[in-house]
């Protein structure tokens, strides 16, 4: 494992959470502001994905889903546009190795769904990615999960007892943060404004207000 799993960790940690964004959803910003809250982090970085290495092109282009970022965000919440900025296939290493030349003694907290964190072991050099942060998996029960055995490989010793290693160490331990979420996910929001439904009550409003101004999702 790379020194930053074995640095002590200066100041409060720094919360990221990537994805697709498209669109985000109060379920993204609930479980963003509660994790930061329940982990006392000193802010959470919204990180928008460029181009996706594991799945479809988003409906909306990356400066639209940028911006209902930025309409969404705010303290706690910041967007953070270096996907974007990078342009290309978005590896979440490649962003990880960025934050951490930036912040060389910080702890890094990437918060992922229950979902995502079963995807991990198909991540581009998903070990580089525990050795670069630590990984905060909050638990989604709304949607369906299939256990991949690589991932007991990936994680193994790698689990915290107990929220203070996050703070003392900046890298390489996983944490299950038990917080409460919203049943909220991009595609069902996609999938309903496709079928003309409303949406108001699921992002926020000036959200809701960019994807009418910009005819978003609708057939
Ligand atoms: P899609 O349905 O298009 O996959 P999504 O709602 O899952 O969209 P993503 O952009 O794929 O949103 O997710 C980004 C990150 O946020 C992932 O780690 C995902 O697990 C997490 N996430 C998404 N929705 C929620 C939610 N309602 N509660 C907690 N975490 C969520
Ligand atoms: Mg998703």
């Amino acid at each position: 494992m790379s020194s930053a799993a074995s640095v002590r960790a200066a100041g409060r940690p720094i919360g990221l959470m990537g994805g697709t964004f498209d669109p985000v959803h109060n379920g993204h910003l609930r479980a963003a502001i509660e994790a930061c809250e329940a982990m006392a982090l000193d802010h959470v970085r919204l990180i928008p994905l460029c181009v996706p290495y594991h799945r479809g092109e988003p409906l909306a282009s990356a400066p639209m889903r940028a911006a209902m970022l930025e309409a969404a965000a705010r303290p706690p919440l910041v967007v953070d546009r270096c996907e974007l900025e990078r342009g290309g296939v978005s590896y979440t290493v490649d962003t990880l190795e960025q934050l951490r030349a930036r912040w060389p003694e910080r702890s890094l907290v990437l918060l992922i769904g229950l979902d995502a964190y079963h995807g991990l072991p198909r991540w581009h050099r998903a070990a580089d990615v525990l050795s670069l942060a630590h990984i905060v998996v909050v638990a989604r029960p709304d949607i369906d999960t299939v256990h991949d055995p690589a991932l007991d490989e990936l994680v193994a010793n790698a689990q915290a007892a107990h929220l203070d290693e996050l703070h003392d160490t900046c890298a390489g331990r996983v944490f299950f943060l038990d917080i409460p979420l919203l049943p909220i996910a991009s595609s069902e929001l996609r999938a309903r404004r496709a079928a003309g439904r409303v949406i108001r009550h699921l992002v926020p409003e000036s959200v809701d207000d960019l994807i009418i101004e910009h005819s978003l999702y609708f057939p």
